[in-house]
């Protein structure tokens, strides 16, 4: 099951440029078989997801994308809206308890701006970012991201044993399901996508 983890729509995301019905159509015109909105800091409503979900032929899940300390973090099964910028400790804490998923989004956004890679910064040193202490796993295909900031990602998720997912951070319609996480079943439910990406049994891919 293809699912793109990580969109986002207005008006719920105002630096989102995608309608949800143009969300719909767009996701299964590139073969997707699920879409995951993560709108930034704020959840759809129940009846929102029902009547989206309504319009037909894809399963529509939801996450979160939560500003920390940390940086941004995608969420799953942590059922709250959170306004501001929280501490990592206290989504982490937070989050557990709800028995939610939390993924490091694109880690090394900016990277390359940055100008890190002159500094030969190794994969031993980004591990230590305080981030990867606190999340289930990692983002390590972004189609925001260069391939160097990607595969930065990739190889700390592997070293530190954290889930390897994908997700498109797609603002615009074109960009829905660059980035896809491939499931080995069908999910039907939130509780089930956790329990999926938790056991690992799902592999990427990035549609160029
Ligand atoms: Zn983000
Ligand atoms: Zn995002």
């Amino acid at each position: 099951m293809r699912i793109d983890l990580h969109t986002h729509t207005r008006p719920h995301s105002p630096c989102s440029a995608i309608d949800p019905a143009d969300l719909i159509k767009e996701a299964r015109w590139v073969g997707l078989d699920g879409i995951c909105v993560t709108e930034h800091q704020c959840r759809w409503s129940f009846q929102e997801i029902e009547d989206l979900a309504r319009k037909g032929g894809i399963r529509i899940f939801q996450g979160n994308e939560i500003t920390t300390n940390q940086g941004d973090i995608l969420v799953f099964g942590y059922d709250k809206d959170v306004r501001g910028v929280v501490t990592i400790q206290d989504l982490r804490r937070e989050v557990k308890e709800a028995g939610g998923l939390m993924i490091a989004a694109h880690p090394f956004r900016g990277f390359l701006l940055f100008g890190i890679t002159q500094l030969l910064m190794s994969v031993e040193q980004a591990c230590q970012r305080k981030v990867f202490q606190y999340v289930d796993g990692v983002e390590i295909l972004n189609c925001k991201l260069t391939d160097p900031e990607n595969e930065m990602a990739g190889q700390v998720a592997e070293r530190l044993g954290l889930l390897p997912v994908a997700g498109s951070d797609a603002h615009r319609l074109d960009e829905i399901g660059r980035c896809v996480t491939i499931f080995n079943k069908e999910i039907g439910s939130e509780q089930e996508l956790i329990e999926e990406l938790r056991a690992g049994r799902f592999h990427t891919e990035f549609r160029r």
